[in-house]
């Protein structure tokens, strides 16, 4: 995980706007995935459109992501390396805390290939594994 999103950004040739610079920096901060309520009201002093047009920004350049972890909530988690200005990779399972209901990216070494019948066509799935975070425990 990079540390340095401003220079991640800049690296991409993205403008770092306030908001986007703070936007990148709470997703680095926070290692698990943020709702677009939450978020909001993390970067209140940055306008909500602002805030809601940077999100669907940072999902087409590939630096987040949306996951749907069975709460019914949509939430964002920062994504991998390999995202960054490309296709999206995330294909990796969310493991969900039954006591801080926090949802976290796991590796995707750990994602089980999915067979689908002949002539099926993947394109995409969701795997929420839950337990007790190391916060938690
Ligand atoms: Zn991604
Ligand atoms: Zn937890
Ligand atoms: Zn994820």
């Amino acid at each position: 995980m990079a540390t340095n999103t401003i220079s991640i950004l800049e690296e991409h040739g993205i403008r770092s706007t306030p908001c986007r610079k703070d936007m990148m920096n709470y997703f680095a901060k926070y290692k698990h995935a943020v709702s677009f309520p939450e978020l909001e009201k993390a970067l209140s002093k940055h306008d909500r459109t602002s805030v809601y047009r940077n999100i669907v920004f940072f999902e087409e350049q590939g630096f987040i992501h949306k996951l749907n972890d069975a709460s019914g909530i949509v939430k964002y988690a920062l994504c991998k390396e390999s995202c960054f200005g490309h296709k999206h990779e995330d294909n990796h399972i969310h493991f969900t805390c039954f006591r801080c209901d926090h949802t976290f990216c796991l590796n995707d070494k750990h994602t089980p290939k999915i067979k689908v019948p002949k002539k099926f066509n993947l394109e995409s799935y969701t795997i929420v594994a839950k337990g007790i975070c190391d916060a938690c425990k």
